[in-house]
């Protein structure tokens, strides 16, 4: 049957369990929360979920909830939201081996709430139709979290193009592009400053893989040739230079067409430049970046095939020194935002499809783990505050994808998804002990201090204990998302309301 044009579907009914129940009031209580304006202890009041009050401890009295949520030692943040993630999606031949159901319920494992995949047109496909079947399918896969997308172009039409006032209607509200990958996903750059000049009107983000495929086509070739396949040879066909001219040429592009981009997980220093020209002389330039950019570095690309191959991702992992310097990006502001970047192939009989770097299937896992590492190695470390820790996991997130401030906030009337976050929990990272079905990880006999405590989606309690609640399924809806605006015009919550009853 097809679907209507005028709007979103309603959620699908698919067979088996009925969705669950959002819990009636749920209490919060003990915790400190870091708020839109304040990080302060404070009690939560959920209603039909959503937040329905923010008060001094105390003022909410436990009688008024169903439940009651003991945060005691706890920070309290907005749910997480991970805008960069790759669910059951079809890769070189291979289908990441998490679908929206297993991939929203790791996701709820570590505290993230909400996430933004991608959704690809076929060539020659109506952009339009494409998402009306994307969505269905994820909606299908009955997801524990909310999700939504961003829609992927390579070298559309005028057709194609024509289309995108009504994805923004049906609240996609962000498009994305690769600078690399020649003859699969790249598009040329008259292709993007096409696409940059028909989003910049419509407050559409472009989402930008920025590494120069042309040249990292001639270096992987020029290797082969060479006979070198190993894995770290991925990293020396795909030097740094290679990104930052990319991220330059796309901020000059955007620049030209006076349109909003957003660069992805941006791996290191050298890439770090141009952001930051970019943004000191006021451009409309943002960017991302990985836990792995910020915890591993190329060492990982040593060692026997099978080990090295789970370190295989584009841009690679770079120096130590790198790390570093994305942390100051984080702590400054050059960067706001950490993705995931999840896209997990397993190694038994996926990521390896030819025993030379090329043909290792690019990717690799941290959807669970993302908000855990982020505060270990960041905010215990004293790299980053716990507001920047908050920022960089929800917040930014929420505001660059136009999520705010329905999510990414705890103020009344935003969506009740909020993180219960233990700061000295304990927590081994380990394929023995998560919920994604890939069977390796690249953070594997790391132990993290903090870890989430209690997770609540959309009103439901998600986490308690640390553990997803058993027989999660189904709940997660589709993130109908708003254009960007200008700094000035940004939503704004509600003032709090003090609930006493
Ligand atoms: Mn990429
Ligand atoms: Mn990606």
């Amino acid at each position: 049957m097809p679907e209507s044009t005028h709007g979103p579907a309603p959620h699908p009914a698919p067979s088996g369990a009925p969705t669950p129940p959002v819990a009636g009031r749920v209490l919060v209580t003990g915790g400190t929360v870091i708020g839109p304006d304040t990080t302060e202890p404070a009690d939560v009041l959920v209603e039909n979920g959503l937040i329905r009050a923010v008060a001094s401890p105390g003022v909410l009295r436990p009688a008024a909830a169903d439940e009651t949520i003991d945060a005691g030692g706890c920070w309290v943040l907005p749910g997480g939201i991970d805008p960069h993630t790759h669910l059951d999606t079809l890769i070189r031949g291979h289908r990441t081996c998490d679908d929206f159901h297993q991939g929203t319920v790791a996701a709820l494992a570590g505290g993230t709430t909400s996430i933004v995949d991608f959704c690809y047109p076929e060539p020659g496909e109506s952009p339009l139709a494409a998402l009306h079947a994307w969505r269905a399918r994820m909606l299908a896969q009955r997801p524990a979290a909310d999700v939504g997308v961003h829609l992927v172009l390579v070298q559309p039409g005028e057709d194609e193009l024509a289309e995108l006032p009504r994805l923004v209607a049906e609240g996609v509200t962000s498009i994305k592009v690769y600078m690399a990958y020649r003859g699969r996903r790249m598009t040329d750059d008259r292709g993007l400053l096409r696409i940059l000049q028909c989003v910049a009107p419509l407050g559409i983000t472009v989402l930008v893989h920025a590494e120069n495929g042309d040249a990292i086509d001639l270096l992987t070739a020029q290797a082969i040739d060479r006979g070198e396949t190993a894995p770290h040879h991925h990293s020396h066909t795909r030097p740094d230079l290679l990104e930052a001219e990319a991220v330059n040429r796309i901020a000059h592009l955007a620049r030209v067409a006076g349109a909003r981009v957003y660069i992805v997980h941006v791996s290191g220093s050298t890439a770090l430049d141009p952001i930051r020209r970019a943004r000191a002389a006021g451009w409309d330039v943002h960017g991302e970046t990985c836990p792995h950019y910020l915890v591993l570095d190329e060492h990982a690309l040593e060692g026997d095939l099978a080990t090295a191959a789970q370190a295989v991702c584009s841009p690679p992992l770079r120096r130590a020194a790198d790390q570093d310097a994305l942390w100051q990006a984080l702590a400054d502001g050059t960067l706001a935002m950490v993705s995931s970047d999840h896209c997990a192939f397993r190694i038994a009989d996926q990521k390896i499809t030819e025993p030379r770097f090329d043909c290792i299937l690019n990717g690799l896992p941290g959807i669970e783990q993302r908000i855990m590492l982020l505060h270990h190695f960041g905010v215990r470390t004293g790299r980053i505050t716990p507001r920047c820790w908050a920022d960089a996991v929800s917040t930014s997130p929420a505001r660059m994808f136009g999520l705010l401030p329905r999510k990414g906030l705890i103020a009344p009337g935003a969506d009740a998804d909020l993180l219960v976050f233990d700061p000295e929990r304990r927590r081994p990272l380990t394929v023995a002990d998560h919920h994604s079905a890939v069977d390796h990880l690249p953070y594997e006999g790391i132990e993290v201090i903090g870890a989430p405590r209690a997770v609540l989606a959309g009103g439901r309690i998600a986490v308690r204990d640390g553990r997803p609640v058993p027989g999660l399924a189904g709940g997660g809806r589709f993130l109908a998302r708003t254009p960007s605006v200008p700094h000035a015009e940004e939503p704004r919550p509600a003032a709090p309301v003090l609930q006493t009853t």
